[in-house]
């Protein structure tokens, strides 16, 4: 058995329908058989990678966004790998004798060993130590690989063809694995980057195409053995603009920002700081101890690119009352307690937008949604919206409206994954509403590899039905290593690595 997972990240039939005459590759996979797979709650990348690898949902995982509130020591930490203690897909298979090729999937940094290749993917902050084995990763710089190109900061369609490029090396360097490894997962991350910005726009539509080529040439690369699943970790939807949710819970008087402190926002405002020096100034500061240096350097740039004027998460967590009545990290509240939380989930989906139209349709409680976590779960967790929800403190702006939304031309994220496969042993199923956590169990019952039983999802059967569900133990070991075998540098020489 030979499996290939394409991650198209934030990818949505919502948006390549329209498009698939175009995406001739992309349209033989759905012309067999296609569904929409149901991301996580909140539908982040981080978690929803994990949520992919593991087969559980964000609650027994215990991440739920991109950084974790610590309220005994009043701070915020930035999730990595480490912050995960879950077994993976790779891990099963390398215990069964099965080689599998990681590359690119958000979440994996710092990498871990597994019994074959792991190439960390974006949020890595930087691109040193970010493969196993350590000597892939000098190969992969010799020969010009990087996690994350240009376009990914600067949101410039002049340096869309640095983003094809980087899709092009993913597969490239992916295809190299395939000729030993039984399992390969590449996640193209860039595609999530251009629909943020892009959305429906020509550009969005011909970087599409592009990647829809690259695929093809994939494929005709990949042996006839191997089964290939496209899938997303979460889907997309267009914005009206962005619903500031500090700025509403002070305005109702759950939490008070101190707003007298130095704040970057403020200092950047001020003397008009563009992206550049913004992130300059701040690499500075990092390095003199102003800025913890916990945060990643990917961390640093999005906070840049969102200056002047803007706060992010490291000016909140010195502003914020850590014993106040709710603590924000959107689409997330913390609360004091149920009468609060009760209280602020009335409110929210009362509230209007200039347009008299409700802007939150529903707010979950995370007791309902995470059952049996053994980690604190956010109280609410804000479902997503035609707004984004965000973090940013902007003191009196509860709204920013998107121009031309008519026009779709922003976006963020929806559950509204996809799912589509092809090969020697994808089954005809019907689908059923399958979910983004459905698919760690459905691989390794295609493999024959009993499924935990402590996982959330079940096996679709869409690789096979070959076995059965038991109780495994889903605890990583910490402990284990994997022994690489001694000639690992001779297979690196073999695949052209080394
Ligand atoms: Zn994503």
């Amino acid at each position: 058995m030979k499996v290939c997972v394409i991650g198209l990240d934030g990818a949505t039939w919502d948006l390549l329908d329209p498009w698939l005459d175009d995406l001739p590759t992309i349209k033989s996979f759905a012309d067999e058989r296609r569904t929409t797979l149901d991301s996580c709650i909140p539908p982040l990348s981080m978690p929803a990678w994990k949520v992919y690898s593991t087969g559980m949902n964000p609650g027994d995982l215990g991440v739920f966004t991109f950084v974790e509130p610590d309220f005994e020591e009043e701070r915020f930490k930035t999730v990595t790998n480490e912050s995960f203690t879950t077994r993976e897909i790779w891990d099963y298979l390398g215990e069964h004798g099965h080689k599998s090729a990681v590359v690119n999937m958000p979440t994996t940094y710092p990498p871990r060993d597994i019994d074959g290749w792991q190439i960390s993917g974006p949020f890595s902050g930087k691109q040193e130590d970010y493969t196993r084995p350590e000597e892939l990763g000098r190969t992969l710089d010799r020969n010009g690989y990087t996690i994350l190109p240009e376009y990914y900061l600067s949101r410039d369609p002049d340096d869309i063809g640095e983003a094809v490029d980087s899709v092009e090396t993913k597969l490239q360097t992916s295809l190299g694995f395939t000729e030993t490894a039984d399992f390969v997962h590449t996640t193209l991350y860039l595609t999530d980057t251009v629909q943020h910005t892009e959305w429906d726009s020509p550009v969005a539509k011909s970087f599409w195409e592009s990647v829809d080529e690259k695929l093809a040439w994939f494929l005709d690369e990949l042996d006839d053995e191997w089964n290939v699943v496209l899938m997303s970790d979460h889907g997309f939807g267009h914005t009206k603009g962005r619903f500031y949710l500090n700025t509403w819970l002070e305005q109702e008087g759950y939490i008070h920002i101190d707003d007298s402190g130095f704040d970057f926002g403020d200092l950047f405002g001020l003397v008009g700081l563009d992206y550049d020096r913004a992130l300059a100034l701040m690499q500075k500061l990092r390095l003199s101890g102003v800025v913890l240096d916990v945060l990643p350097e990917s961390f640093l740039r999005k906070v840049a690119r969102q200056m002047p004027g803007n706060r992010k998460l490291e000016g909140l967590e010195d502003k914020i009352e850590w014993e106040a009545d709710a603590v924000a990290l959107a689409p997330l509240i913390y609360t004091r307690n149920r009468a609060v939380a009760d209280e602020i989930r009335s409110k929210l989906l009362e509230v209007t937008d200039k347009y008299g139209d409700r802007v939150i349709q529903e707010v979950y409680y995370g007791e309902d949604i995470y059952p049996d976590a053994d980690v604190r779960v956010p109280d609410l967790v804000i479902k997503h919206t035609d707004y984004g929800i965000s973090d940013i403190v902007k003191p009196g702006v509860l709204f920013e409206y998107d121009g031309d939304w008519r026009h779709h031309k922003t976006a963020h994220h929806r559950r509204n994954g996809i799912l589509t496969a092809r090969g020697p042993d994808v089954e005809d199923i019907e689908f059923d509403e399958p979910r983004l956590y459905d698919l760690a169990p459905t691989i390794l019952d295609g493999f024959g590899i009993d499924v935990p039983e402590d996982m959330r999802g079940e096996s679709i059967g869409l690789l096979g039905s070959n076995s059965q569900r038991r109780p495994v133990p889903v605890e990583r070991n910490v402990e284990r290593v994997v022994e690489h075998d001694s000639d690992v540098e001779e297979k690196l020489k073999n695949l052209g690595y080394l």
